[in-house]
Parts: structure tokens; C-alpha cells; sequence
């Protein structure tokens, strides 16, 4: 017998002892790993799987990138729309129709129907403009804003890049990120959740 046998028949024999004299309520777990140690691993992904699956459907962002000339925008957006979206334009606070809306379902962008946020990150911050603490994945873009002596991260829709807006952090909002992404109602279109695709 060579010396790593020895060892592992001392290993063996040393598991047995241990076996024999431990609480019995653990040896069918010891026997079940013993007996079945391929499906060992397998068993612990099929057991995490679950926890790590999203409690919603995950909405794909649309691509690709929508483009139209200035022209092209103005036919297709009302001129309130256009002066915020194309021109980086802000709704007069309070006025927006979604400020106060509190329906399920999804926001999406008034120039491409992207997707942008979801009612559920949708909170009252009272500053006027609707407010989301998160955007659906990859459906927002953000950028430095130096314009009017102020320092602010501008938000952009990643399909057709019309402005949308600010985000802010760190106000001390109760929310997961502490993020305020303060958008202009018209640059909204909402869809409710019953007649979201799933
Ligand atoms: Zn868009």
C-alpha cells in the first residue's frame, strides 16, 4: 500500500468513527453526500437559483438607436415636447401630469416608446416634477450639465437621447439608492400595467 493510500484509509476509517459516534440525526446528511456527491453542486445552484431571480419580468431596453432631423421631430412631437426633449427644456414645477400619478405600469419615453422607469420606483419628492430613485437598466443616460452656473448630471433617454432631465443624490431620500431622477412629465408616456407586454 502506498502512502497516500494509507492516508486515505486512515481518512476513511477516522469519517466512520466519526460517524458512529456523532449525533444520529446527521448521519442521513453525511450517507446523502457520500452516496451522491456529483449532484452535490447541482443541488446547491437549482437551491439559490430562485433567490436570485428578479421579483418582476426584467423589461429589455429597445433598440436600436432612434434618430430623426429636427424636422422630423417636430412632426412628431407636440411643440412642448419637442422645446424639452430636443431643446433640454423644463416643465413649469407642479404643472406635469404625472407629478401625483401613483398607477402600476411603466414610463416610457414620449419620443421612441422606450421604457424608461417603472411605477414601482416611482416616490413623492415634492419638488414638482415626477421622481424615480432607479431607471429600468440601461434605458437612461447620464451627463455632466454645467449650464446655469450649476454643476448637474443631466438624464438622456439611451435610445433617441432627448433630455428627460436631472438626477440628483444623496438628499437623503428613503428610497434603495438615495437617487432622485427628476423628470419632466412630458417627456413621459405612462402604460398600465395591465396592458404591459410581458
Ligand atoms: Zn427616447
Amino acid at each position: 500500500m502506498s502512502s497516500s493510500s494509507r492516508i486515505c484509509a486512515a481518512v476513511r476509517s477516522a469519517v466512520t468513527r466519526s460517524t458512529i459516534f456523532n449525533n444520529a440525526a446527521i448521519r442521513p446528511i453525511r450517507a446523502q453526500t457520500l452516496t451522491r456527491p456529483a449532484l452535490a453542486p447541482f443541488r446547491m445552484f437549482t437551491t439559490r437559483a430562485p433567490d436570485t431571480s428578479p421579483a418582476e419580468p426584467v423589461i429589455q431596453h429597445r433598440r436600436p438607436h432612434v434618430t430623426f432631423s429636427d424636422d422630423e421631430w417636430r412632426q412628431r412631437l407636440t411643440p412642448e415636447e419637442f422645446v424639452v426633449l430636443r431643446r433640454g427644456g423644463t416643465e413649469p414645477p407642479g404643472t406635469g401630469e404625472y407629478v401625483k400619478h401613483t398607477a402600476d405600469g411603466v414610463y416610457h419615453c414620449t419620443g421612441c416608446d422606450a421604457p424608461l422607469y417603472k411605477s414601482t420606483t416611482k416616490f413623492d419628492s415634492g419638488c414638482g416634477w415626477p421622481a424615480f430613485y432607479d431607471a429600468v437598466p440601461g434605458a437612461v443616460t447620464r451627463r455632466e450639465d454645467r449650464s446655469h452656473g450649476m454643476m448637474r448630471v443631466e438624464i438622456r433617454c439611451s435610445s433617441c437621447d432627448g433630455h428627460l432631465g436631472h438626477v440628483f443624490h444623496g438628499e437623503g431620500f428613503p428610497t434603495p439608492t438615495d437617487d432622485r431622477h427628476c423628470v419632466n412629465s412630458v417627456c413621459l408616456s405612462f402604460t398600465p400595467a395591465k396592458s404591459t407586454p410581458k
